[in-house]
């Protein structure tokens, strides 16, 4: 294993250093161990040639044998391209290729047999391939069962890397694999029945059937995912054996007054239950870090409140800290609002807290008199020191990395109790990886008496109706957000359209107010817009996605998303969040044009068909898998999956989770000989993260 990582790529045969940068720029291939580790995203069926007069549009990619007939290039300079004619005798098709134009007319030749492989595509009849792979037939023998097809960029394509070259690659570093030593102990390779490594990785990128795939698929992902629990489960034991905290033994005054006098509503059971997992938590002696997840809604507010007031009645401080200025002010507002008849010294700081209001907060903070501080990042400054901290709360987790909460944690010589709370719904098999090193509570269900929003499709040419229906909810004194997408890549494209629908509004709605933001305007200017709609001095807000985390206006009954083609479904599902929030019907409109893919009709029909942010995030894990999710890498226990999938491979990161937890059982610092290789490969495999499991 050490061997192959220490086996520099540039070494290998035909790679050579300029390649050798290339692959580890574009990949991160760096060693024959990062190559062989680069697995096929998907397999295609060599053992199958097809007649070109049975191709149909729906084919992935296909495998033709047959001669060419001609060569001609069309265009000139950077936009020529070499078309060759290719018969196969039951019809003919047109190969293209765009670049390396005169090596390829060298390599083939007219009259022999190639076969070649690509997905085909019908224009105006007729058939044609770019850029298809060419093999003599001669040289396909090798070839047969199953072939990988490798994940590569453009940028690789373009300097004549193809699937095929990195297939010949990974034939030659395989051939260094042959001492190689399985990490995983022998009881658990023999337990689980697994394929020895070396075969593994051999089958995995030569598969004869499918049947010897999937079992080389089921050991790369078990290692895998092994290796990640281990890894987590390790530093979980070792925080809550060592990390003692605050024991918050009491419910006392500001608690109990609070629940008989203060209480605006009933709790709900969930909320009940997951107030009971904290109390517990702060009641053992060991620090908590708990990761509180609850659907936007849900009412985690008053949760961390309620916590909020156990930590005080224990004689400690407490601090909320959320991603941005308007949401700190509106959990400020709420949580002064709620604790004012029973006494309660709260403030608010951020980064435009006047100098006179500050320095009272630090005086006040130092002597102990100020119970809870509300802010943004501007509480985890060096300079804010507590009297006594004994409770965080982190809104919105996913903006927040452990290395901020770290600096929470630093605050105190006992490290104050954490809970983190997130309205990004974490489909469990995610939060067992991701957050692995935090415990779970979930609020699952929502205040009584709220209308499920209705979410409707809608296209560019039924505005007219939706503009209707708008101009309805105004009328009846109700508030509407109409969103737009902003995304980097295009962002003047983006910030041109957010503009004229600006104008289209004002024009349609002449007597309404509009407020306007979006994330590149300044500070202030954004934080007035939304002020000028959270007070309903606006009637209308047109902004981009900057409203989606935590906003809280329950008179806004309507939300128009425009190009709701090119949003993700957990940030539709954040967006649509921020309306039922009161007792009015409320309804979310995704617009798009009329004309969208299959696969992205479906994906917005998820969106109409449940307001279930649980439901929503599995699909969306499904459909674009957890690498894209945010906040994963900033989870602390970054990692990046090769091969398992956390949304479809759920059995085997239990599977996994349940062996490193026995293994961790009989020896936990994994310090008998026969797990040596095992620790060294965990520490080669993590060592970036090493920092982080010492933190606490
Ligand atoms: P989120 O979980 O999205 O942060 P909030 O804490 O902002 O949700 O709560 C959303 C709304 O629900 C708030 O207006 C809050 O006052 C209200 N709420 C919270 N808990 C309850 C409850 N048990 N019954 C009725 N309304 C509640
Ligand atoms: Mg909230």
């Amino acid at each position: 294993m050490n061997r192959l990582r220490s086996l520099d790529i540039k070494f290998l045969k035909g790679i050579g250093p300029a390649r050798a940068e290339l692959l580890k720029k574009q990949l991160g291939i760096a060693s024959y161990y990062d190559l062989l580790y680069h697995f096929p995203s998907h397999y295609v069926d060599r053992s199958q040639i097809y007649h070109i007069r049975d191709l149909n549009g729906e084919m992935p990619a296909v495998q033709l044998k047959g001669r060419f007939v001609s060569f001609s290039v069309h265009g000139e300079g950077a936009k020529s391209r070499l078309v060759g004619l290719f018969s196969d005798g039951t019809g003919a098709i047109e190969l293209v290729w765009f670049r390396r134009i005169k090596q390829i007319k060298d390599a083939y030749h007219i009259g022999s047999e190639y076969v070649l492989f690509g997905r085909p595509a019908e224009f105006n009849g007729r058939w044609s391939i770019v850029h298809p792979e060419v093999d003599t037939t001669t040289s396909v023998g090798a070839m047969q069962g199953l072939r990988g097809v490798y994940p590569l960029t453009e940028t690789l394509r373009n300097r004549g890397v193809s699937s095929r070259t990195l297939f010949m690659w990974v034939q030659t570093a395989l051939v260094a694999t042959q001492h190689i030593k399985d990490p995983i102990p022998e009881e658990i390779a023999i337990r689980l029945n697994l394929m020895p490594l070396r075969e593994a990785l051999i089958v995995i990128h030569n598969p004869q059937n499918n049947e010897q795939l999937q079992r080389a698929r089921f050991r790369l992902k078990f290692e895998e995912l092994f290796y990640l629990q281990l890894n987590i489960q390790q530093y979980s034991r070792r925080r809550s054996a060592q990390i003692i905290g605050f024991r918050f033994a009491r419910i006392g005054h500001f608690f109990n007054s609070f629940y008989s006098q203060c209480l605006p509503f009933e709790l709900t059971g969930a909320q009940k239950r997951v107030i009971k997992e904290i109390r517990a938590d702060m009641g053992s002696g060991c620090q908590m870090n708990r990761l509180l997840q609850g659907d936007v809604g849900s009412g985690k507010t008053l949760v961390a409140l309620l916590c909020m007031l156990i930590a005080l009645d224990n004689g400690t401080q407490a601090c909320l800290m959320a991603p941005t200025e308007i949401l700190a002010s509106q959990h400020f507002e709420t949580i002064s609002k709620l604790v004012a008849p029973i006494g309660i010294n709260v403030k608010l700081l951020t980064g435009s807290t006047r100098k006179k209001e500050r320095d009272l907060i630090h005086s006040q903070l130092e002597d102990g008199s100020l119970h809870i501080l509300i802010g943004t990042h501007a509480v985890i400054e060096d300079n804010v020191q507590f009297h006594n901290l004994g409770f965080v709360v982190i809104d919105e987790q996913h903006r927040f990395g452990v290395a901020q909460r770290a600096r929470l944690w630093k605050k105190n010589i006992t490290p104050p109790h954490v809970l983190v709370m997130t309205a990004t719904p974490i489909p469990r098999t995610l939060a067992m990886t991701v957050y692995g090193d935090l415990d779970v509570s979930v609020i699952d269900e929502l205040p009584p008496g709220r209308k499920p929003v209705e979410t409707l499709l809608r296209y560019d040419e039924q505005r007219l109706q939706v503009y209707q229906a708008v101009g309805r909810q105004l009328k009846q004194g109700r508030q509407v957000y109409i969103v737009y997408p902003l995304i980097q890549e295009n962002e003047k494209l983006d910030l041109r359209c957010l503009e004229e629908g600006y104008e289209l509004i004002r024009e349609t709605f002449p007597m309404y107010r509009v407020a306007y933001v979006h994330g590149k305007m300044k500070p202030s200017e954004k934080d007035y817009q939304m002020m000028l709609f959270a007070t309903h001095q606006a009637d209308i807000l047109v902004a981009t996605t900057v409203i989606e985390v935590g906003v809280n206006v329950p008179n806004a009954t309507t939300m128009i998303i425009e190009n709701a083609e090119r949003f993700g479904l957990s940030q539709l599902h954040q967006l649509r969040g921020r309306v039922g929030r009161g007792d009015g019907q409320s309804y979310c409109i995704l617009m798009t044009k009329y004309k969208i893919a299959k696969e992205t009709r479906q994906r917005l029909e998820i969106m109409t068909s449940t307001t279930d942010g649980f439901v929503v995030a599995e699909a969306d894990l499904k459909m674009r898998g957890p690498g894209d999710l945010e906040g994963t890498m900033q989870s602390g226990i970054a990692f990046d999956l090769h091969i398992a999938n956390l949304a479809s491979d759920g059995q085997i990161v239990q599977l996994a989770r349940d062996m490193a937890d026995d293994l961790l059982d009989k020896d936990p610092e994994l310090a008998q000989p026969q797990y040596a290789m095992l620790r060294n490969h965990l520490s080669q495999l993590f060592d970036k993260k090493v920092d982080w499991s010492r933190i606490s």
